[in-house]
Parts: structure tokens; C-alpha cells; sequence
């Protein structure tokens, strides 16, 4: 059979059986679907042989790239010995030893993990936890969650309940459970800049608090950077006064580190740059280096302790999944983590944060970039209509969509948040990768946008 004829046989059948998620799938039937076969370093090929860098990570877990010798071997010699057990009653040998790992990498505090298989159900976790926690406690009137505008924790409906962008989340609102939602500090789109919109945020969780802290369990944030909502950088300071804040008034933190865990702020974690040691933390996506779904809840001994006792007490936390502990996620997360300290990849991010800054320098003068956004290496660039006024495109004009289309056709795949185009390479790219990248990054932007400097 022909390359051309494999193609469309499987188009055919991707269309006839797939669903894809996140995915208008009348749009997306009627264009030609992109089919991955093979991975190699950064790159991604098609089925019919085209090269493409993968410029956001496979949405944003890779770390080491594809295909990676250490971590295929991993697997493989954990497959050679058991490949799925469960957690209930019995432990693994991965499953142990990640735990440990876990404890000793993440913040201060934290010491045990409770292990599931996506950032949402990491998520649920976590909320289910901190709801119990009182619970057990005997407090039992803190029972809300705090969330901030345009949040995003996954799609079960827990984290959907703590989730904050309409578009996603409005059509199941009589499903969920109402959360407080307080503002996440936005500078470019708030009155005032990063100091005002940090003070903003600050006001409105310290009058939530006072009023109300006896009733609320805890506040879920994405610390650092907001990525769903357009790769948005909390100004310095904000995430350590969050903390403080919750801390005064017994409201447990829970920082959700599924998209910024593993090095791709620039910190292990997020909340090492500002010395945040949280109740909660989820991690999922690059845990495994992208490999396989293992995701985890860590908690302090406080939370942990107020769940045990003896049975009889009802205080068990009655929540579990089949696939919780997966010793071949946790092998190949142990061998993931190994690569990231003998290459010192978060040590490594810095550098390559700054050659990327320098290669995106003259966008900020394009007519039609309002604002770059980077944390590491976690890069968002909002197109917006009138720079002047900071207009945002209108939805229906797809700026997002249509420069990520010619992004592919330069060679690098990404996927856009709105008008935000999204840049998050995996960790393991060179200087020269990361130099192709955003090359073609700047010229799928110059292209759509129509070109042009200034305001
Ligand atoms: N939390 C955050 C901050 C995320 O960015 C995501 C995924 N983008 C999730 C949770 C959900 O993770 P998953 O897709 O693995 O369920």
C-alpha cells in the first residue's frame, strides 16, 4: 500500500470512529487530520513522513523528548517484571520508591503521596482531601473551595466545580458545586499593572477570608502562571501573600503544579520561586516525563493525620483508582527524574529561557502583539487586534487556531488558548531547537497577523 492510500485509509477511520477531545468535531472532519506515527528528540513525524518540532510539549508533559533510550528502557524492564498491581492492600516497588522521591523534590512540608493517573483526578484528590480533612476534624462547616477567575484544574466535575473559564465550564454549571471565585491577577488586561493587579487579588481573598474562612476548606490555585486562561504570570510577591493569607485564616493551599511541575518555570516546582510550602500539591503531566498517566497528591503529615485512626473512628479516605500506583508510570517516572538531576535540566532552564526572551525581544513592537508572557519555559503570546487599545480579536477571526495552522506548516506544532499563542518546548531542547522554534514561531505570527510594526 502507497503512504498516500495508509493516509487516507486511517483519516477515514479516524473520522469514522474517533472523538477527540476539546474538538468541534465538524470543523475538524472536514480538514485533513494530522497523523503522528513516530517521535524522535523534539520532533514529531506524520504518517506520511513530515517533520514537526513538538513546540508545546505534546500539551506541555514532555520533557526529555521522544523516544528517549533511558526511559524506553525503563519501561521495559519494569514490563519484564509486573506491569500493573494496585495499591489496595499491597504496595509496589516503583510505587514506593517514587514516593520517597516525591517527599524529597517537592516543597518543605509535604510528606506523603497519594498517587491517581491525570491532573484531575489529582485534583479531585486534593479537594476531597481538604473537604475531609475538616471534615475529620470536626469542622465540619468548612466545606467551599476558593478558585480564581478563568482557573482551570481538569474536567471531572470536582475540578470543573473549581474551574472558572465559561467557555469550558458554563453549559455544565447545575452539575457542579458553586466555589468562590476571586480574581487572578492579570496585568495586562487590569487597570493599573502587575502591583494594582496583585493588590486586587490580595483584597479580594483578604475580605473572602475574613468573612467567611469558618466556611471554606481551601483555595486551589495554579501557582505562578495561569496556563489554560493564556499562559498568564502572577506578578512576584502574590503567591507568597496567598499563602500567608490562607494560613492566618485556616484555609488550606492547594497548588495545582500539574502544568508548571518538573523544571518548566524555571524551579522544580512553582512555588519553590517563592518559597510557598502548600497543604496539597498535584503533579501529573511531566511526572512521568510525559511518558505515561501518573499523576499525585502530596500532603503535610497534617493532613494525613487527621485521617488516621482507628477504623472503627470512620475516618478512612474512601477514594481510589484502578490504575492508582501503575508500576510502569512510576518506573518510568523515577528513571525521568533520574535523567533531570544527572543532566541538572532545571538548572538548564534559565539559559534556555533567556535565549528564547532574546529571540522573541522585537515581538513585543509587532502591531499586533499586545503582550509576551514567559516564565521559563512556559511562553504565551497574546495577539490582539488594536495594540493601542489592547483590542482582543474577536473569537470568531481564530487568530490562535489559524497561527498555530501555519505554525504546522512551518514545522512545529503547538495549540493556541484563544487569541494566545503557546509556547512550551520540552525541557531537553537545545539552544539551536529552541532557535528553530521560535523562529517559526515568529514567522507563523508575522504571517497571520499580517506583518507590521508598531502600534
Ligand atoms: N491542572 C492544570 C493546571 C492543568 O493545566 C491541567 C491540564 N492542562 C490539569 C489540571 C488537568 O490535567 P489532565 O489533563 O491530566 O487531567
Amino acid at each position: 500500500m502507497s503512504v498516500t492510500s495508509i493516509y487516507e485509509r486511517l483519516a477515514d477511520m479516524n473520522k469514522a470512529y474517533l472523538w477527540h477531545p476539546f474538538t468541534q468535531m465538524k470543523e475538524y472532519n472536514n480538514s485533513d487530520p494530522l497523523i503522528i506515527e513516530r517521535g524522535e528528540g523534539v520532533m514529531l513525524y506524520d504518517i506520511q513522513g513530515r517533520a514537526y518540532y513538538d513546540g508545546f510539549s505534546s500539551v506541555w508533559l514532555n520533557v526529555h523528548g521522544h523516544n528517549v533510550p533511558e526511559l524506553n528502557l525503563a519501561i521495559t524492564d519494569q514490563l519484564g517484571r509486573v506491569a500493573h498491581s494496585t495499591l489496595l492492600g499491597m504496595a509496589n516497588v516503583p510505587a514506593i520508591e517514587l514516593a520517597e522521591k516525591l517527599v524529597q523534590i517537592t516543597p518543605e512540608g509535604l510528606t506523603k503521596v497519594f498517587y491517581s493517573d491525570s491532573g484531575a483526578t489529582g485534583v479531585e484528590i486534593a479537594l476531597k482531601m481538604a473537604f475531609q480533612y475538616w471534615y475529620n476534624r470536626g469542622r465540619r462547616g468548612k466545606k467551599t473551595f476558593i478558585t480564581m477567575n478563568q482557573a482551570y484544574h481538569g474536567d471531572t466535575i470536582g475540578a470543573v466545580s473549581v474551574g472558572a473559564i465559561p467557555l469550558y465550564h458554563a453549559t455544565f454549571s447545575p452539575m457542579l458545586f458553586s466555589s468562590h471565585v476571586i480574581p487572578y491577577p492579570y496585568a495586562y488586561r487590569q487597570d493599573g499593572g502587575a502591583k494594582s493587579a496583585s493588590e486586587a487579588t490580595l483584597a479580594a481573598l483578604r475580605n473572602l477570608l475574613e468573612e467567611q474562612a469558618d466556611q471554606i476548606a481551601a483555595l486551589i490555585v495554579e501557582p505562578i502562571v495561569q496556563g489554560a486562561s493564556g499562559i498568564v504570570v502572577m506578578p512576584q510577591g502574590c503567591l507568597r501573600e496567598i499563602a500567608a493569607l490562607c494560613r492566618r485564616h485556616e484555609v488550606l493551599l492547594i497548588a495545582d503544579e500539574v502544568a508548571t511541575g518538573f523544571g518548566r518555570t524555571g524551579a522544580m516546582f512553582a512555588c519553590d520561586l517563592e518559597g510557598v510550602s502548600p497543604d496539597l500539591m498535584v503533579v501529573g503531566k511531566g511526572l512521568t516525563g510525559g511518558y505515561l498517566p501518573v499523576a499525585a497528591t502530596l500532603a503535610t503529615d497534617e493532613v494525613y493525620d487527621a485521617f488516621y485512626a482507628d477504623y472503627g473512628e470512620q475516618k478512612t479516605f474512601f477514594h481510589g483508582h484502578s490504575f492508582t500506583g501503575n508500576p510502569l508510570g512510576c518506573a518510568v517516572a523515577l528513571a525521568s527524574l533520574k535523567l533531570m538531576e544527572e543532566r541538572r535540566m532545571v538548572q538548564g532552564v534559565s539559559t534556555q529561557a533567556s535565549l528564547v526572551a532574546k529571540k522573541l525581544e522585537t515581538l513585543a513592537d509587532w502591531k499586533h502583539v499586545g503582550e509576551v508572557r514567559q516564565q521559563g519555559l512556559m511562553i504565551g503570546i497574546e495577539l490582539v487586534q488594536d495594540k493601542a487599545s489592547r483590542k482582543a480579536y474577536d473569537w470568531t477571526d481564530r487568530m490562535g487556531v489559524r497561527t498555530s495552522l501555519r505554525a504546522r506548516e512551518l514545522g512545529m506544532l503547538t495549540r493556541p488558548l484563544g487569541n494566545v499563542v503557546v509556547f512550551i518546548p520540552p525541557l531537553a531542547s537545545t539552544e539551536a531547537e529552541l532557535a528553530a522554534m521560535t523562529d517559526i514561531l515568529a514567522k507563523a505570527i508575522w504571517d497571520v497577523t499580517e506583518g507590521g510594526w508598531g502600534a
